[in-house]
């Protein structure tokens, strides 16, 4: 694609046959499509695969103009589809194993797709190796004869480091793995997947392409080689979803890179304001030099957002208590990519249950923030004050 990515938002998925000559698709629901000759139905019969009406859980013409977007905006041939970000998660990956396979997954990945190696993918007999997000080339010694899969998700879940995808994909390839990616963070715009090894894409797009907080959507792009595949496999697992959803996740990208540009630079801001706080120890912002793989984050990406998290230097529950329950613009909550701003805690033994092989050794509890699109001035404020109410119980529980 040569045009600009800022370019591709806005006209991707727009072509006439998806918009009737309106500027937005409409939205057509549709279980049942009727055709009206033996002719006519087996031609959809035979496309049924490849955007063409035939029923309503292979898509209608919201989803097709949806599907066509993504794949314009991210690179790749195809993108399915998926109720939610970790239904896109278990259908790429249950996709493409089998009963005696092995799979290396992030140790920093988000918590449901742990679980899902755990429970599922153990009870079929597929095997699961976790791997330091920041192994790099180590990565070799982990790899078997049945190992199928590379999942990989950078910056990884609350703790955010940044993977070196180019050198992790590079030796999967070596072996003949699917390099999967959880790009929910990148949000397809800001790391290019295919043009750093990765073979299928999954976003929670209830993130930042939906980005109101308030529709629940996966997608998983992939190039050529795995879409055959990706979309039969996921067909026959039932994935669908509503044509509402699909609509809102297209309307969603027509202002994701101004949100994400506002998101980046509220949150840099106010990271750069934490990294001074005598109460924090260091700040976990992949755009600063002390969150680890910062160097992989100013190589491979375009852009950054705003969700990231912050380690103090103590732990004393009660002061976190403190801090969180008197906030006026941040919300706890989980999620992320609204317009809103949204703040949770994390002590450092809650981490430690979470991980296997990369077990962060923090002084205190870790918070991750989710910067919105609110003024950054009164958002500094809050955590100012917020601050300050920590620092008082601190200073009594001493
Ligand atoms: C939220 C999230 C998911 C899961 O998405 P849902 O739509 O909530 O199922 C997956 N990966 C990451 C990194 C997420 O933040």
């Amino acid at each position: 694609m040569s045009e600009n990515k800022k370019t591709t938002l806005i006209h991707a998925g727009r072509n006439k046959e998806w918009t009737h000559g309106s500027v937005n698709p409409p939205v057509q629901r549709a279980s049942t499509i009727v055709f009206d000759t033996v002719a006519e139905k087996h031609r959809a019969m035979v496309n049924r695969a490849d955007k063409t009406l035939f029923y309503g859980r292979r898509g209608t013409t919201t989803h097709f103009a949806f599907q066509d977007a993504m794949t314009q905006v991210e690179g790749g041939v195809g993108c399915a589809l998926y109720p939610c970000g970790t239904a896109a998660i278990t259908n790429a990956i249950l996709s493409f194993v089998q009963a005696g396979d092995h799979i290396l997954m992030v140790d920093t990945c988000y918590e449901p797709t742990r679980d899902f190696c755990e429970v599922i993918l153990k009870k079929m007999g597929v095997e699961t190796t976790y791997y330091d997000p920041l192994i790099g080339e180590d990565i070799r010694s982990l790899i078997r004869p049945e190992t199928k899969i590379l999942f990989t998700e950078s910056p990884g879940s609350v703790t955010m480091e940044v993977q070196d995808i180019p050198t992790l994909a590079a030796i999967a390839h070596e072996h003949d793995m699917i390099v999967m990616l959880d790009n929910t963070w990148g949000a397809g715009v800001n790391f290019s997947p295919f043009d750093h090894g990765v073979d299928i894409s999954v976003q929670a797009a209830t993130k930042y392409i939906v980005g109101h907080s308030d529709v629940m959507l996966g997608t998983a792009v992939t190039h050529e080689k795995y879409w055959d595949q990706l979309r039969e496999q996921s067909y026959l697992m039932g994935q669908c979803i509503s044509p509402d959803d699909a609509y809102l996740g297209l309307r969603g990208l027509r202002t994701l890179d101004v949100r994400l540009k506002q998101h980046a630079e509220s949150s840099l801001t106010i990271a750069k304001w934490l990294a001074e706080h005598p109460l924090v120890d260091h700040v976990r912002h992949p755009a600063l030099e002390s969150c680890p793989g910062h160097e992989f984050f100013k190589r491979d990406f375009k852009g950054g957002n705003g969700l990231f998290s912050f380690v103090l230097k103590s732990s004393c529950p009660r002061a976190t208590t403190a801090l969180l329950d008197g906030m006026t613009h941040f919300s706890m909550g989980y999620s992320w990519g609204g317009f809103e701003s949204l703040i949770l805690a994390n002590e450092p033994k809650s981490f430690n249950a979470l991980r296997t092989v990369s077990n962060p050794d923090f002084p205190g509890t870790l918070i991750r923030l989710h910067i919105g699109l609110e003024d950054v001035n009164d958002l500094i404020a809050d955590l100012e004050l917020g601050l300050k109410r920590y620092q008082e119980i601190l200073a009594e529980e001493k």
